[in-house]
């Protein structure tokens, strides 16, 4: 197998202003992704582990060394980030997706402050998901670099909206507040990109 590579971002660095900074989207995908993909080629060469697919490293993840954990779930986590932002996107989500949230939560805006409220109160580095579960929605947050797919995971699933909540996200422009980070993440969400997601994971 091929190793790992850096995904291209699929927008210009300040495609998500004002609510997302350049400078942050530049050094948060140039340095930490391109960081977990050096990084997890490296845990991996020579090794058995090379021949496996990211998937297949995650859902086995407790049988791997923890630079592979890290590396591999920076590397998962950061691929699915670019892709359910965009320019111009953010307000609700609509179909089948929105009927789920609104059964499985009660409101879009229920949803919205679980899923803000385990981005806020997740203690240190770590990130806020959207998953599915059994064909169930869900929100979880989870440490470090892990996520629903790991077997190490308390609520395990198929991510479909991921926050990323570590401080190289959002200090430059936001210093400690998190909690705004937060919320104006909601403007640049992409609900299509989520909803492909979704009926994928189905
Ligand atoms: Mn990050």
């Amino acid at each position: 197998m091929s190793k790992h590579t850096l995904p291209e971002l699929p927008y210009d660095f300040n495609a998500l202003e004002p609510y997302i900074d350049a400078r942050t989207m530049e050094i948060h995908h140039g340095k930490h992704h391109g960081g977990y993909v050096n990084n997890l080629n490296a845990a991996i060469e020579g090794t058995e582990m090379e021949n496996l697919s990211l998937s297949d490293l995650l859902k086995n993840i407790s049988k791997y060394p923890v630079a592979v954990r890290n590396n591999g779930g920076g590397h998962f986590n950061h691929s699915l980030f670019w892709t359910i932002m965009g320019k111009g996107k953010g307000g609700e989500p609509s179909g089948n997706l929105l009927d789920d949230i609104n059964s499985s939560f009660g409101s879009f805006e229920e949803f919205k402050n679980l899923f803000s409220k385990a981005a806020a109160t997740r203690f240190g580095s770590g990130w806020a998901w959207l998953l599915v579960n059994d064909g169930k929605l869900a929100v979880s947050s989870t440490p470090n670099q892990d996520n629903p797919l790991m077997d190490v995971t308390e609520v395990k699933g198929t991510p479909i909206l991921g926050l990323d909540v570590w401080e190289h996200a959002y200090y430059l422009k936001y210093q400690n507040r998190r909690p705004e980070y937060i919320e104006n993440f909601f403007n640049v969400i992409d609900w299509d990109a989520v909803a492909k997601r979704y009926e994928e994971a189905k």
